[in-house]
């Protein structure tokens, strides 16, 4: 009985964290503490749920130790990930609204989990290649689908297109919600994916805007917030049956504490923006999970943006993405907790 409240309680609400492997600049590179600061489950145990992280604590260090719903340890192929949540991914088809996110600190595999490359495709193609395919195959059944996506970015807490074709997007987007939770952001591309060459070019967008890899500290990807956004009208035409899904796919700005006290000017305005909305994120994630009545949707552009698809029926996964290694033990543990919180 106790567990099934407790599960109640949780709602829709689920926690993966996936550890990324050593890379082998750090492996060799001295500068590069390589000690392993994590715990985790064996590779190859894919149901594996506690982790534990060792810091500094005086002249010795201290371990804390967490449960998620999974945790996944370096060796996860993109398809191991991407099979623990391709039923919550076809929930979009069947009419849910859906928002998956992934939170970490700057190089823990964000974008790799969220988009990854070429050889390894990560959530977003997976899902729509999956998205697509289904809707093909329920058209022996009478439906007919039709597809949408958009792909934005928060930055300093302002809206930029990520599918302008124009350069110089000045626009100011709004984002706005009617009675049936249909969320519009004005002027915000808007593509319909309909056919394969559609999500083809589509991902080699996304891709090219948010490109993968190390040097990426220091760019503007890492300093936003980007979310994808499908959204799956579909109609059966034999039973006259309507039903109306949306996919959100975040890849969030890095979680990493900037010393405001050390930066100044751009930098420091861009600290602020993230904190400020990452603890947001994480004060509305808390209170739907505690059931509070008042949720504080209004305290960032990206609450407010995701609004009607968190709560309610609707269904969140987080991924907190960590780093193994001594180096970032620090930042993983705030990770770890920041997940727990919501958890
Ligand atoms: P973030 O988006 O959080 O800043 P990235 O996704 O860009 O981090 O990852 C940083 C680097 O680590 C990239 O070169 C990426 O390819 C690599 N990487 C991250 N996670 C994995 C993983 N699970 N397996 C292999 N390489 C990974
Ligand atoms: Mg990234």
């Amino acid at each position: 009985k106790l567990h099934n409240i407790i599960q109640d309680l949780k709602g829709n609400i689920r926690v993966y964290c996936r550890v990324r492997p050593v890379s082998t600049s750090e492996a060799s590179d001295a500068s590069h503490d390589s000690e392993m600061a994590l715990d985790f489950p064996t590779a190859g145990d894919l149901l594996g749920r506690g982790l534990s992280v060792t810091v500094p604590f005086g002249q010795s260090t201290q371990k804390h130790n967490f449960a998620f719903d999974r945790v996944f340890s370096p060796g996860t192929t993109q398809e191991n990930i991407f099979d623990e949540l391709s039923e919550l991914v076809q929930s979009a088809l069947d009419g849910h609204k859906v928002c998956i996110f992934a939170y970490g600190q700057t190089g823990s595999g964000k974008t790799f989990t969220m988009l990854g490359n070429r050889e390894q495709p990560g959530v977003i193609p997976r899902a729509m290649q999956q998205i697509f395919q289904s809707g093909q195959k329920l058209a022996s059944q009478g439906w007919q689908f039709n597809m949408q996506a958009s792909m934005l970015e928060i930055y300093n807490e302002d809206i930029r297109d990520l599918l302008s074709r124009r350069k110089d997007d000045n626009k100011k987007h709004q984002v706005a919600h009617d009675a049936n939770g249909v969320t519009t952001v004005n002027d915000l591309t808007v593509v319909d994916v309909n056919k394969p060459e559609a999500v083809e070019q589509l991902l080699a967008q996304a891709m090219e805007k948010r490109s993968v890899g190390f040097t990426a500290l220091n760019e503007q990807s890492s300093r936003s917030h980007m979310v994808f956004t499908m959204r799956i009208e579909g109609h059966n035409t034999s039973t006259d049956v309507k039903v109306s899904g949306v996919l959100n796919l975040i890849d969030l700005a890095g979680s990493e504490r900037v010393k405001e006290s050390g930066a100044t000017g751009q930098r420091l305005k861009e600290a602020q923006a993230i904190n400020k909305s990452l603890s947001a994120l994480g004060d509305v994630i808390m209170a739907l999970a505690n059931k509070q009545e008042h949720v504080p949707f209004r305290n960032s552009k990206l609450t407010y943006l995701l609004q009607p698809c968190l709560g309610g029926d609707s269904k969140t996964l987080m991924f907190l993405n960590v780093a193994p290694t001594r180096e970032f033990a620090s930042e993983s543990l705030c990770s770890l907790r920041f997940g727990s919180k919501v958890n």
